[in-house]
């Protein structure tokens, strides 16, 4: 019987592909730069190449920050100061917070039957922050952040630090629902966690990777939980 569900964040419940062009595109007119739309599929590209580092464990947070625009301005043949442009498109993130289709729809039908835990790689304060003005934040019960935690989603401490907090559910009593197979799925797989996965680009099911459920859309959420 399920206890707990952990839901991720980008891409789950807020729509980072909407945000992040957003913030690039102010933190661009800031400074007078002149932003084409064009631009936010290089810029989501360059990025999520450099996350998915991260969850490789071959690149750090921090070093992300220093060379995710100069990657960016180097691709869209740029002269400026990424540090610049890096730190105002954090400062413009941290406020915005477009939900996903369903999103809110899924909270509310869950957190009538389950107890909630937001599980991110992103940043903890700009993470709660996007969950407040989305007005999301009231549905869970409790936050599990990268960043606090010392490890990301997939590696198994990641997972351990969440257990260590949920005293007593165990991985086959919680849920994971999470669009990234790499992070989310393999890390819930890996701890004995039951699976879902946010397939919102319907991308080709991974051939070692195997959620235990796939949705395309939130609103399939009732038909497993
Ligand atoms: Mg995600």
């Amino acid at each position: 019987m399920i206890k707990a569900v952990l839901i991720d964040i980008d891409n789950t419940l807020l729509d980072f592909h909407k945000c992040a062009p957003l913030a690039v595109k102010n933190a661009f007119i800031k400074y007078g730069i002149n932003y084409k739309e064009e631009y936010a599929p290089i810029f989501l590209k360059i990025n999520d190449s450099l996350w998915q580092e991260i969850e490789n464990g071959t690149l750090t947070r921090e070093e992300l920050f220093k060379i995710r625009f100069k990657r960016v301005f180097s691709a869209l043949d740029i002269d400026f100061n990424a540090e610049k442009i890096e730190t105002e498109f954090r400062k413009e993130l941290f406020n915005s917070a477009i939900a996903v289709d369903g999103a809110m729809d899924m909270l509310k039908y869950l957190s009538v039957k389950y107890k909630l835990y937001a599980a991110s790689n992103g940043m903890s304060d700009q993470q709660i922050n996007r969950l407040k003005i989305a007005g999301m934040f009231d549905y869970f019960t409790d936050f599990f952040l990268s960043e606090k935690l010392g490890y990301q989603k997939p590696d198994k401490r990641f997972f351990d630090g969440v257990f260590k907090a949920l005293k007593g559910v165990l991985p086959s009593e919680t849920a994971l629902i999470g669009d990234s197979i790499s992070a989310d799925i393999k890390g819930g797989l890996l701890c004995g966690i039951f699976t879902v996965w946010y397939n919102h680009n319907k991308t080709a099911p991974s051939i070692e990777i195997k959620p235990n459920f796939t949705i395309e859309s939130l609103s399939e959420i009732n038909k497993i939980l």
